[in-house]
């Protein structure tokens, strides 16, 4: 996906919050919301971590976090930065040593989570090196790993412990003049995520980072991380996001611009649209459908392409799209701009549609 196609399509109802830069990219405020994602490589391996980061970015990924848990990791990651045209997020926990560490060699921003970085002392050390460099940090709070101090509260309120949580390290961060600041509030329950951030939102004008952690394998953690993120993106709510997935983190990248495009956030890929099949399919859609959404991925995001099963119905949504494919036994209908072009045999149909949908472009 290249630069042009992602910088589209603000929504003009979105909670204004206040933005910060992450190397040359701005969250919040008026900015598109941002998409991002996080390596799964060793960090202290740099060839293949900045492979990654390409492929990641080749998706589209505007921000990309790479977890920076040891010195092998603090050491590679002056090269990684020096390489990445892509900005990126060092997640700390822990220790925050490593939080100077990635510093130094020059990260865009930090992520810690509050609850195990330790004392104040050690935040507030990390936050004068930061605004030192200009360097913006995301409070990560996550329910999973809350300060103990929260146990009672979260207890009796897991959303309302996430948010005070958030607001008390704001503070500390704010008593010694550090404000870069971005938040996010996690929990691996989409309800208590909706609930959290929607709280964080009427209270603070800091911008959010949305995303449910542990949310599962591809298709279950899609469906519980868009579930909770389209009500806030919906509501206004969220600056960036991070659909969190146990698969390749390019099916991340992918999945939330999918979810941004629908909700008219952000401008994502060529529709393609598949008819869902039943017992008068004529050709097998869900391998065509996968075909098509690989060749259209480079079309301008406005085209629609439809893949249909049957010319019972489907020359009515073929006929629509800007270009359609209807199957029948042996032929195959192929509609361009709402017009019946042509007649195809079924064994042409893949050469015709790389041809058909280069003409889209
Ligand atoms: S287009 Fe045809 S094959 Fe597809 S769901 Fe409709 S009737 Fe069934």
């Amino acid at each position: 996906m290249t630069a042009e196609k992602i910088s589209g399509g603000v929504c003009s109802d979105r909670i204004k919050t206040r933005p910060i830069n992450v190397g040359g990219v701005t969250i919040g405020g008026d900015a598109p919301v941002r998409v991002q994602s996080m390596t799964c490589t060793k960090t202290g391996d740099a060839e293949a971590t900045l492979g990654q980061i390409r492929e990641l970015a080749t998706a589209g990924a505007e921000l990309v976090r790479v977890t920076v848990n040891d010195e092998a990791a603090a050491e590679a990651l002056h090269r990684i930065v020096a390489e990445s045209k892509t900005p990126l997020v060092a997640d700390i926990h822990f220790n925050h040593k490593l939080a100077l560490s990635s510093l130094e060699a020059g990260i865009a921003k930090l992520r810690i989570n509050p609850g195990n970085i330790g004392n104040k002392d050690k935040v507030r050390e990390v936050a004068a090196a930061a605004a030192d460099k200009g360097v913006p940090i995301r409070i990560g709070v996550n329910g999973g790993s809350l300060h103990k101090r929260y146990d009672e509260l979260h207890g009796a309120d897991p959303a309302g412990a996430l948010v005070q949580c958030a607001l008390d390290e704001i503070e500390t961060l704010a008593a010694v003049g550090f404000h870069d600041v971005a938040v996010s509030l996690k929990s691996s329950e989409p309800r208590e995520v909706v609930e959290a951030c929607r709280r964080f939102a009427r209270l603070s004008d800091v911008p959010q980072h949305l995303g449910v952690t542990e949310a599962g394998t591809l298709l279950a953690g899609t469906s519980r991380s868009v579930a909770a993120m389209s009500v806030l993106l919906a509501e206004g709510i969220g600056d960036t996001v991070r659909i969190s997935l146990a698969a390749d983190p390019v099916q991340e990248v992918l999945a939330a611009f999918h979810m941004l495009s629908a909700l008219g956030l952000r401008q994502g890929f060529a529709r393609v649209v598949a008819c869902p099949t039943c017992g008068r399919v004529e050709v097998d859609v869900v391998k065509l459908a996968a075909r098509v959404e690989e060749l259209a991925k480079d079309l301008p995001p406005e085209r629609v392409v439809a893949v249909m099963g049957c010319i019972v119905n489907g020359p009515g949504e073929a006929k629509a799209a800007d270009l359609g494919i209807a199957a029948g036994k042996t032929k195959v209908a192929i509609y361009r701009m709402g017009e019946l072009h042509r007649t195809i045999a079924k064994e042409d149909l893949e050469e015709v549609l790389i041809a058909e949908i280069e003409r889209l472009k």
